[in-house]
C-alpha cells in the first residue's frame, strides 16, 4: 500500500510511505519540505503521521523538497537507518546545514547535533547492487541523472512485488551526471511528472546559447545575473563556461576570458564545487573524457569566488561602480532569498542587465514572476520594475520532459504494471496520464 505525505497534489514536499505485511511494516521515500504555493496549502511542516512500523527511509537525492523535513522527522523520534547513494550521503550534511540556517536556527551547536544524528543513521549504498534492508525488502539504486547522487530506487517487497520510485529524473543531458537508467521491472512505478505536459526545445547547444549571452554582456558592459542552485546547476554552469573559454581561446586565439568576470557569489556553492571535485568518479561520461585533458574543468582564470558577507557587499558595489561586464552566479535558484536578491534589487531596473534562468521556477516564487515576463516583481516586500532582459536556458533543465518520462517507462525491460504520478501540478499530471494511457499503461 502506498500513502503520500507530500508531492501528490503538487511538486514539492516529496514523502511517500510504502507498506507491506498488512500495513504493519513500511518504509519512507524522501522527507521533503513544501515550497512556494504548496507551502501555503501545507503551512505546517511537522510530521503528522505515525512512525510506528517504519523500518527505514530511502533518500532519492539531496534537494530540499526531498530532504527538508528531516529535522522534523528526527524531532518526531525517527531513529531508523537512512539509505541513499554515496554522493547523497556526502552532500546531505552540507545541504541540511544550509537549510537549517535559513529555516530553523543559526546555532552552530544545534546544527552540529542534528548532523551528528543524521550521520549516525546514514547508510550509503553503491549503485546497481541489490541490498537487503530491515523488515525484509531488498533495494537497488539506479542513477537518475538529476543531481549528483540522485537515485531511482527499485524496491522488492517480501512477497516479490517490485515497486520503483523514480525520484526526480534528469533529462540525460548533464555532462557531469550519469543519465537515468530505467528499471528491470516495476509492478508499481511511482513516477515524477514535473514536466509531464512539456517538451523541452530540441536539444540545443547549451554552450552556444550561453556564449551568445556572454558576448552580449561584453557588448553592453552589463551584468548578467544567473540565479542558480548552489548544488548542481552552479557546477554545470562552471563546466560549460570553462568549455566555452577553452574553445574560444583555441579557435579564435583570443582570450574572451580576460574580458569578463565570472563571479560565484555563494560560499555554499563553492563548498559544493569542492565536494563535486572530490566525487569525480560519479561524473558522467562526457566529463570523464574532458578530465583526461583538463584536470580542473570547474575552474578557470577569470573566475572569482566571493566568501564573506563583507566581500559580497564589496563585490556588489565594485560591479555597480565600474560598469564591468560580469556574470554573477548566485543563489537562491528561484530568487526566494540569498545573495542573488541584492544583485536583482540593484540591477533589475537596468536595461543592460540580463537575467538568465537555468532551472525550474516553482509557482509563487519571485523567480517564476520574473521568468514569465512580468513588468515588476516583489523582492523582500518591495516592488521592483523589471527592465532587464530575461532569458531561459532550457538546455539545463534538471528534469526530463514528457518524452524523457515516457521513454523512461517504455525502456523498463518488462512492461510496467501500474503507474502513480507524483511530483507534478494538476496540468502536467493530467497530460502525462493521458499520454501514458494512450500507450496502454495503467495510471492509478
Ligand atoms: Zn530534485
Amino acid at each position: 500500500m502506498l500513502t503520500h505525505h507530500g508531492a501528490y497534489d503538487g511538486v514539492t514536499g516529496s514523502c511517500h510511505q510504502l507498506s507491506w505485511n498488512n500495513g504493519r511494516s513500511s518504509l519512507l521515500v524522501d522527507c521533503g519540505i513544501f515550497q512556494g504555493s504548496d507551502a501555503k496549502k501545507h503551512p505546517n511542516p511537522e510530521i503528522e503521521f505515525s512512525l510506528k512500523g517504519i523500518k527505514s527511509l530511502l533518500l532519492t537525492h539531496v534537494h530540499i523538497d526531498h530532504v527538508g523535513r528531516l529535522p522534523y522527522l528526527l524531532a518526531a523520534g525517527f531513529e531508523q537507518p537512512i539509505y541513499c547513494s554515496e554522493p547523497t550521503a556526502k552532500l546531505l550534511p552540507m545541504v541540511m546545514e544550509d537549510a537549517l540556517k535559513i529555516g530553523f536556527t543559526r546555532s552552530k551547536r544545534l546544527i552540529a547535533k542534528f548532523n551528528h544524528q543524521i550521520r549516525k543513521l546514514l547508510r550509503p549504498l553503491p549503485y546497481h547492487v541489490w541490498q537487503e534492508i530491515p523488515g525484509g525488502p531488498k533495494v537497488r539504486l539506479l542513477p537518475a541523472g538529476h543531481v549528483l547522487g540522485s537515485t531511482i530506487f527499485e524496491v522488492e517487497l517480501p512477497d516479490g512485488k517490485r515497486v520503483v520510485f523514480s525520484g526526480d529524473i534528469g533529462a540525460g543531458t548533464n555532462p557531469l551526471l550519469n543519465p537515468p537508467v530505467s528499471p528491470e521491472k516495476a509492478d508499481l512505478l511511482i513516477l515524477e511528472s514535473t514536466y509531464g505536459d512539456k517538451l523541452h526545445p530540441p536539444k540545443i547547444d547549451r554552450q552556444a546559447e550561453l556564449e551568445k549571452i556572454i558576448r552580449r554582456t561584453l557588448e553592453d558592459r552589463g551584468v548578467t545575473i544567473i540565479p542558480a542552485f548552489s548544488l548542481g546547476r552552479t557546477q554545470a554552469l562552471l563546466y560549460e563556461l570553462n568549455g566555452i573559454f577553452e574553445r574560444v581561446q583555441e579557435t579564435e586565439h583570443h582570450t574572451l576570458m580576460k574580458q569578463i568576470d565570472v563571479i560565484v557569489d555563494s560560499p555554499l556553492a563553492s563548498r559544493f564545487t569542492s565536494l563535486y571535485k572530490e566525487m569525480q568518479d560519479h561524473w558522467g561520461e562526457e566529463a570523464q573524457t574532458i578530465l583526461q585533458t583538463d584536470d580542473q574543468p570547474l575552474v578557470f582564470e577569470n573566475l572569482t569566488t566571493v566568501g564573506s558577507h563583507t566581500e559580497h557587499k564589496e563585490t556588489l558595489n565594485y560591479v555597480d561602480k565600474h560598469e564591468l561586464p560580469a556574470i554573477v552566479i548566485a543563489g537562491s535558484g528561484m530568487c526566494t532569498g540569498g545573495r542573488v536578491m541584492n544583485y536583482l534589487k540593484r540591477f533589475i531596473g537596468d536595461p543592460r542587465t540580463d537575467i538568465v534562468f537555468a532551472g525550474y521556477q516553482a509557482g509563487g516564487t519571485p523567480g517564476n514572476y520574473i521568468a514569465r515576463g512580468s513588468d515588476w516583481v516583489r523582492l523582500d516586500g518591495r516592488k521592483y520594475t523589471i527592465k532587464a532582459d530575461v532569458h531561459q536556458l532550457t538546455g539545463y533543465s534538471a528534469h526530463g520532459d514528457q518524452s524523457d518520462l515516457i521513454r523512461f517507462v517504455e525502456e523498463t525491460k518488462e512492461p510496467v504494471g501500474e503507474i502513480r504520478l507524483v511530483h507534478g501540478d494538476y496540468g502536467p499530471k493530467r497530460t502525462l496520464t493521458s499520454k501514458l494511457t494512450e500507450r496502454g499503461y495503467k495510471v492509478i
